[in-house]
């Protein structure tokens, strides 16, 4: 068996680290922040991304964006220092279907394999071992690593052509945004209503089945804490890539782009580190009611 090495270990990479470890064995980790890296048992911390590179053959990354993914991978210490062309990139990060369109070019290069397979799912799933992974890349890249992947999914789709992992991720966040933006629109009527908050997120979500953001996000904008599993930054970050989809493919994404602004909005009055359904918080701000 290949050695497995794991690069980014935030709020997603951490647990799906240990859902890996349960079968396999990992190697070598890597994280900007070291410090995030205590408590990793039998596995050895890289101090730079390269020593990942030259330890593994395969190699998952679970970073915030493109410019992050930029400079772990290709960067003055980067992995393409090291790794090999027979190990393969299993990139797990939320990225632009530009950036994973151009890594795959600049990769086949006789430097390595390279797959994206992002996830559908928080944290929670995460640590359930329950998320949704849609991968896209070389097949027979995905048919190595796909029983590493299932250690942390509960459903494994592969979408064949590189980028369209990325891009089905770009489309389904979009929908998630508008549907929580949705949300905190419908909460601010109910409440100048008379209705409470609790009474509305209930029936919501029970009177007519309505998207499981309401399920999944009750607790959370009841609390009003904003506790972060996905942060509204990375929200802005993922509707930012898929409004230059839509432009890329000639595609309207009005409701998409009409729902970034909300969460653009909310990065403006410093929601951005909070949990994305902190959104609704914006409507409140509306209407005179922080
Ligand atoms: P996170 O907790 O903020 O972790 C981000 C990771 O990226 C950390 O390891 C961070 O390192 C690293 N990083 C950021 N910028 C970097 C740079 N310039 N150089 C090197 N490392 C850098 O985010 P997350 O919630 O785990 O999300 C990770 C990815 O998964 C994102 O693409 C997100 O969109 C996607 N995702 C998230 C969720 C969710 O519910 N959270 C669900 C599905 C997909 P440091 O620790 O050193 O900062």
């Amino acid at each position: 068996m290949s050695e497995i090495g794991f690069v980014g270990l935030g709020r997603m990479g951490l647990p799906i680290l240990k859902r890996i470890t349960s079968s396999y064995k990992v190697k070598v980790a890597y994280n900007r922040n070291r410090g995030k890296a205590a408590g990793l048992e039998g596995i050895r911390v890289a101090e730079e991304p390269f020593k990942v590179g030259s330890a593994c053959e395969i190699i998952f990354v679970m970073l915030s964006d493109d410019k992050a993914c930029e400079s772990v991978i290709f960067g003055e210490n980067g992995l393409i220092r090291t790794i090999n062309p027979q190990s393969i990139l299993v990139n797990l990060s939320t990225v632009s279907h530009e950036f994973s369109i151009s890594a795959s070019r600049r990769l086949s290069q006789n430097m390595c394999t390279y797959l994206d397979a992002t996830v559908l799912g928080s944290v929670d799933l995460a640590a359930k071992g329950t998320l949704t992974s849609l991968v896209s890349g070389p097949e027979k890249a995905f048919k190595t690593v796909s029983p590493i992947i299932g250690t942390y999914s509960g459903n494994i789709f592969f979408l064949g052509s590189q980028g369209n992992a990325v891009k089905m991720k770009l489309i389904s966040n979009m929908v998630m945004a508008v549907n929580m933006a949705a949300v905190g629109e419908a909460l601010v009527m109910a409440e100048k209503s008379g209705i409470t908050r609790e009474n509305a997120l209930e029936i919501m979500e029970k009177g007519e089945r309505q998207p499981g953001v309401i399920a999944s996000k009750k607790e959370t904008i009841l609390s009003e804490a904003y506790e972060p599993s996905f942060a509204l930054k990375d929200m802005v970050k993922d509707l930012g890539y898929a409004s230059d989809l839509s432009r890329d493919l000639a595609s309207p994404a009005n409701l998409g782009i009409s729902a970034m602004q909300f969460y653009l909005a909310a990065m403006s009055i410093g929601l951005g580190n909070l949990d994305f359904s902190s959104v609704v918080r914006v409507f409140r701000f509306m209407i005179g009611r922080a």
